[in-house]
């Protein structure tokens, strides 16, 4: 543990790849150990070893605590079970009749999260699509502003800089979902976020086997905050899912570098693609969202592909097709989603690490069979 915050002067792959090694000075075990045990024993009254239940501190959990804060550029970092306990151990820092400002194309989960806030009186949720009409809303009554950027599904970027000094100007609290591009691409911390969540299911774990999230802060006052927090409500991630999380960093520069590789080589191809409507693409990651020519060929076109699985969720190493509407935006009402532009028509690609001229083929064969039908 002590080794990775000596070595700050390491390249950011040789710090992911280091994770663990060196946690265990009495064996020198490369890998990390997990230690399954929920109680610790006190030396004597008034002693403790720094462990004495597990959902305060556990050995293993706290080695990937420490890798995600650092990796985030932040001074806490909390691994949770999941990226929806994320985002729920973030909201028990607010106050009854709070007001929040949310970027509106984002993951249906977390609007349906909100949505579930809003209905039991808990806070105010409004939604912006832009940082104009975010400007135009903020105001003292602000509490913090959560944004996901690339917005999802539909892809736009939005300046984390400038939505930073606007929340900083109006004492609010700038939050960003950074599961997308992760802290490889895009370091919302220093660029001046508050608080970093992801939903470390998907790129940071990286294998489609770990349900797991992660909260990074920028500060200890915010980092002492949710520690309370999360000891008094308790969804941390376990020893052995905190294991799988470190084995899954190591390789996340590796990962991430070769995914955007093989997106950018496959946005060339479908955009040129005659049935294709639309390519939405950041210019970064790998993650793309294509439209088709219509909504009907959506059902032939997902059971001709062979090489992309359908099935929700993302970042990991198989390639996925996600179907929004009835997947991972079903919980937004459909009048809502088509006015901003999440049709029916659209698919979400999530670019794994296979030979990118294996991805196009299928793509290319599943596209000629669907409109053929
Ligand atoms: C999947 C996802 C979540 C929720 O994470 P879980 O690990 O499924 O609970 C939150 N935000 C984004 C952007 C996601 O893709």
């Amino acid at each position: 543990m002590k080794k990775i915050n000596e070595a700050l002067q390491w390249q950011e792959a040789t710090k992911l790849v280091q994770i663990g090694n060196h946690s265990d000075d009495q064996t020198g075990a490369v890998s990390t150990p997990i230690y399954l045990s929920t109680t610790y024993a006190h030396p004597e009254l008034g002693k403790s070893t720094g462990y004495d239940y597990t959902r305060t501190a556990n050995p293993t959990r706290q080695v990937v605590e420490q890798a995600l804060a650092q990796l985030e550029n932040g001074r806490c970092g909390f691994a949770v079970s999941s990226g929806m306990s994320a985002i729920q151990l973030v909201f028990e820092l607010f106050p009854c009749g709070s007001r929040f400002l949310v970027s509106r194309d984002l993951y249906g989960g977390s609007y349906r999260y909100f949505d579930a806030l809003t209905k039991k009186g808990f806070g105010y949720f409004t939604y912006f699509d832009t940082l104009d009409e975010l400007e135009k809303a903020i105001g003292s009554e602000t509490s913090a502003v959560f944004l996901e950027t690339p917005t999802n599904p539909l892809m736009n970027e939005l300046d984390i800089a400038k939505a930073a000094q606007l929340a900083k100007k109006h004492d609010a609290l700038l939050i960003v979902d950074n599961t997308f591009l992760t802290p490889i691409l895009q370091k919302p911390l220093t660029l001046g976020a508050d608080i970093v969540v992801h939903s470390a299911t998907k790129f940071l774990g990286g294998h489609n086997d770990l349900l797991a999230g992660a909260v990074i802060t920028a500060s200890d006052e915010l980092g002492e905050k949710l520690a309370f927090a999360l000891n008094t409500t308790g969804a941390v991630l376990s020893p052995f899912d905190s294991w799988l999380l470190i084995r899954g960093l190591k390789t996340l520069a590796l990962r991430v570098t070769q995914q955007e590789k093989n997106a950018r080589k496959l946005v060339s191809y479908l955009k040129q693609e005659a049935l294709i409507k639309e390519v939405f693409y950041p210019e970064r990651g790998s993650m793309i969202s294509i439209k088709l020519i219509s909504a009907d060929q959506i059902p032939s076109f997902l059971s001709a592909l062979e090489l992309f699985t359908f099935a929700e969720s993302l970042g990991g190493v198989e390639s996925l097709v996600t179907y929004p509407t009835t997947q991972t935006h079903a919980d937004i009402p459909k009048d809502l989603r088509e006015s901003y532009g999440l049709t029916d028509d659209l698919l979400r690609l999530s670019i794994g690490i296979e030979a990118a001229d294996d991805l196009i083929e299928d793509i290319q064969q599943a596209l000629e069979k669907s409109a053929a039908r």
